[in-house]
């Protein structure tokens, strides 16, 4: 063990306790620790004079203890501690809540420096709360740079900064440079060790950016790299299927039971283009939730199979998959075209059956999850593979998917607007198309925020819309990430409503942990109007298709990204009916409102992802985990783009020379990018 992978709990100053904070927060090793970096920082270096102290700012001073400590306990449940002191300049009042005991801790006379927020009442000074530290302690809180740290869950940032704080004194010296000299000559890093410290405690703002550039281009670079080595293995150099033009398209368009948008009309002319063409297409279709993406689809594998292709489609969820065999299955019911649904919860046998006839030919579109991408899985003629909302798949997994064929065409589609830094990485080597229009008619979907104080309005609305003929999602609250508590809240919601507040109506529940016939049946019935409220985990966020669902409410709205609120909103809203989005809103702080507030304003999902950007503090990083990416640590693909473009070029100069990085000098670079992907791409890089 190299000290670095050892559990948290070692670190000086963290034990047991603690250790299970850290964990829940990801943290479990010394390693993870050092890489935890801050959200932002504090600069407290700056002293004032207490005559200047401005009311409401945070602030640091110099002061002595100046008399003797006083307690007012104005109410039962409060007690005010003050201890007055003063500079050269004036006097004020430190003041704590409900923390008597510090009283014995200062001494008249005292030297201390604050740190804290001014409150100026009447004639007097307050400094509420303060951080301090006396005169000749070493570790410093105040009169520094100090970082802040995203923290849940009751550890504050004091305790963590001093367990950072000891874990970089033990182990700094452990981290190893992973870059060879000839990289860090030539973009003038600064050493990593370096680096961390400064990401931590900054000693200065210059020493801050490079410390921020060099760890967010290690990053970057690793990234890169991988993403590189991923798509080289994968590249083919062959030339892909010319299909042949099919008028009978038209004829097959002109019988749809709606007209195609001019949207759909373009994106589709380009999909034609890019089939006939003899290079292998690789397309991405990206529309709102809603714009009709799954007819274009049919479209395309209507023309492969004309060409005798056999296509595939492969979703997310059983949910979505099963959906779309339903709706394919119904589009082309006039024509002689077998298509399959691949999923897991298949019986051996019917699996068997499938799997043979897909290797024979039997079967022309083959629709299913991830099953689809199983080794045992064999075409016969494979000219079409598509992956709908690709970003809920892994960069690997598409590459997988088109390697079941011989250089198929590649179609991908996705609600979820993708930023233009984030394209250029994820699909490099794409071509974008646009469905940027809804189909007629569809109303704007009124979406509220409210309180859950008026929760029983809401259910009285509710009733009133089911009694109209209307039908509901009711979306439970997300549980940090655990699976088993997120069922537990939807059971719950779920027997609320069955046994009281809807007694009268059909609730039916849904959730990831139930089994896949379940999930069927009451997808079913709730598609059929036998259930008319549906409870549900975030589920159905993807693709699921109710027209008739005009109500969708989701508790707890603030523990949901917004790209998520809008995914889930467009579950409704897909009929001729007035619908309605209800965000139950729980949340305080001015982010949330300002989230409700915008998911009020607009309907529209590229606006929505970008103020979802916009929100988020630096150093946060918006969801790679949506579009499987690895997490980053420290990058922010929206503002980091010139380091991006650099690290880019050298990616693609280092592979040039060194495809797979076998020359010694990439070992440890080698090892952080397998590190970075691991569990992403299973066995693709580097095998
Ligand atoms: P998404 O892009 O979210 O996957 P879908 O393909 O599920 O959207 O389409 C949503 C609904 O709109 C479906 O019920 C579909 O039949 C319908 N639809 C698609 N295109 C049109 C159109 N041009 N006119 C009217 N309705 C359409
Ligand atoms: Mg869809």
């Amino acid at each position: 063990m190299d000290g670095l992978s050892m559990s948290v709990q070692y670190v000086k100053g963290v034990g047991p306790k603690r250790a299970v904070k850290l964990r829940k927060m990801g943290i479990n090793t010394v390693e993870d620790l050092i890489y935890f970096f801050p959200r932002g920082y504090e600069d407290r270096r700056k002293f004032n004079n207490i005559s200047n102290a401005v009311n409401g700012e945070k602030m640091s001073f110099r002061v002595s203890i100046s008399g003797r400590p006083n307690v007012l306990r104005p109410r039962r449940n409060l007690s005010i501690l003050k201890i007055p002191v003063k500079d050269n300049t004036g006097m004020a009042y430190l003041t704590w809540f409900n923390q008597d005991y510090l009283a014995d801790n200062f001494r008249i006379g005292e030297k201390l420096t604050i740190n804290g927020k001014v409150k100026r009442i009447a004639n007097e000074i307050q400094i509420q709360n303060p951080t301090y530290e006396k005169e000749g302690s070493s570790n410093k809180k105040v009169g520094r740079i100090v970082p802040i740290y995203s923290l849940t869950d009751k550890l504050t940032n004091n305790e963590m900064t001093l367990i950072v704080n000891n874990a970089l004194k033990s182990y700094i010296s452990n981290v190893k440079e992973i870059f060879p000299k000839s990289i860090i000559d030539k973009f003038n890093l600064i050493s990593v060790k370096e680096a961390i410290l400064n990401i931590h405690f900054p000693q200065s703002r210059e020493k801050f950016l490079k410390s921020r550039q060099r760890l967010v281009f290690e990053e970057l670079l690793t990234l890169q790299l991988g993403l590189f080595i991923i798509k080289n293995k994968t590249k083919s150099n062959n030339k892909g299927i010319s299909f042949e033009r099919v008028d009978e398209l038209k004829e097959f368009i002109y019988k749809l039971p709606f007209t195609l948008t001019n949207a759909q009309k373009r994106v589709l002319k380009e999909i034609e283009r890019d089939m006939e063409s003899y290079e292998q297409m690789n397309r991405l279709v990206q529309g709102d939730v809603g714009s009709g993406k799954t007819v274009i689809a049919v479209l395309a594998m209507f023309k492969a199979w004309k060409s005798g292709y056999q296509s595939t489609m492969m979703a997310p969820t059983e949910i979505l998959a099963t959906q779309h065999f339903e709706t394919i299955k119904s589009m082309l019911k006039d024509y002689d075209i077998r298509c399959e649904l691949l999923v897991g919860s298949l019986s051996q046998s019917k699996k068997n059956e499938i799997l043979a006839d897909l290797k024979n030919g039997n079967i022309d579109i083959l629709v299913g999850t991830h099953a689809i991408i199983q080794d045992n899985v064999k075409f016969n003629r494979l000219g079409l593979a598509i992956t709908d909302e690709q970003h809920r798949f892994g960069v690997s997994q598409r590459a997988v998917l088109s390697q079941k064929g011989l250089n198929p065409d590649v179609l991908v589609m996705t609600a979820t607007p993708i930023p233009r830094t984030l394209a250029l990485i994820l699909y490099g080597d794409l071509d974008i198309s646009i469905i940027d229009e809804l189909p007629p008619g569809r109303k704007i979907i009124e979406t509220y925020s409210i309180g859950i104080g008026m929760e029983k309005r809401l259910i009285e609305f509710i009733k009133k819309q089911i009694k109209e003929g209307r039908q509901a999602y009711i979306v439970s609250p997300l549980i940090e990430e655990s699976d088993t508590l997120n069922v537990k809240a939807c059971e719950e919601l779920y027997e609320r409503f069955k046994g009281e507040v809807f007694k009268d109506f059909e609730v039916g529940l849904l959730h990831g942990k139930m089994k896949a016939e379940e999930k069927e049946e009451i997808i079913n019935e709730f598609k059929d109007g036998k259930v008319d409220i549906l409870v549900s985990t975030t589920v159905i966020e993807v693709g699921v298709n109710v027209p008739n669902a005009s109500i969708m409410v989701i508790y707890n709205a603030e523990r949901f990204g917004l790209a998520q609120l809008h995914q889930l909103r467009g579950r409704v809203g897909r009929g001729e009916y007035q619908s309605y989005c209800i965000l139950i809103n729980e949340g305080k702080s001015k982010i949330s409102q300002e989230r409700m507030r915008i998911m009020q304003k607009t309907n529209d999902g590229f606006k929505i992802s970008e103020k979802d950007l916009e929100l988020r503090g630096p150093g946060e990083f918006f969801g790679t985990k949506q579009h499987g990416l690895p997490d980053l640590k420290i990058a922010n693909l929206f503002t980091d783009i010139n380091i991006l473009k650099i690290a880019q070029k050298e990616a693609a100069e280092i592979l040039n020379s060194d495809p797979y990085l076998e020359d010694a000098k990439y070992k440890l670079l080698k090892e952080k990018i397998k590190d970075m992907f691991k569990g992403k791409t299973d066995d693709i890089i580097f095998n």
